[in-house]
């Protein structure tokens, strides 16, 4: 199975790594990291909206944290830890949404119904196999029709999530953290989400 994955400076003659990471990283890793990463995402859209109604929930701050930090070069090269979060990161969406449901009745007095992306709607599949499939329609690479610009730009905002979350995890090991920090994770992790961002204007 392939891989695609140029995050960091020892990638491929400068491109890509696409059959093995230089760093030893292997497609299944690669893979699971990007579902896990589309996860996240699901959990940010819910997340950031929860915090525009005043919840915030620092177990889902922390998952966020750490999800993004496994995701970092030569951090966790584990699949089967990988595909443990994955699976956690559906039952963290799953709290959250059901958190920003019940807050949003509660203060407008009806259910939401606006309209959200299609991550939202994500499930892991069964096994292992079935996720590293799923892993094949996300991640930069499923979206041709992106402008070059946008799809570098959205990459760079990744990696600067998935920097400052390498910080915040160890932070987290020292009793700190910071909610512009947690609550720009929600942000940027949902801006990633936005389909209509398609041109460069
Ligand atoms: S993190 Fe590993 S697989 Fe990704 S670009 Fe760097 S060396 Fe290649």
């Amino acid at each position: 199975m392939d891989m695609f994955c140029r995050q960091c400076e020892q990638v491929t003659q400068g491109s890509g790594c696409v059959k093995m990471g230089t760093c030893g990283k292997s497609p299944e890793a690669s893979n699971l990291q990007d579902l896990l990463v589309y996860a996240l995402e699901g959990i940010a859209v819910y997340g950031k909206m929860a915090r525009e109604l005043g919840i915030k929930d620092k177990a889902v701050d922390r998952f966020l944290t750490e999800g993004l930090f496994a995701t970092v070069t030569n951090v966790n090269f584990d699949p089967p830890r990988l595909e443990e979060m994955v699976r956690k990161a559906h039952a963290v969406k799953e709290q959250v949404k059901s958190s920003f449901l019940k807050a949003y009745r509660e203060k407008e007095g009806k259910d939401f119904d606006g309209q959200l992306p299609k991550v939202v709607n994500w499930k892991p599949a069964d096994t292992k196999n079935g996720l590293l499939e799923q892993s094949q329609a996300i991640g930069i690479l499923s979206n041709p029709g992106l402008e070059e610009d946008n799809q570098s730009l959205r990459e760079l905002l990744l990696y600067n999530l998935k920097g400052m979350a390498a910080y915040a995890d160890h932070a987290l090991l020292l009793g700190q953290e910071n909610e512009m920090v947690n609550s720009f994770f929600c942000k940027g992790l949902a801006a990633l989400t936005d389909e209509t961002l398609t041109t460069c204007s």
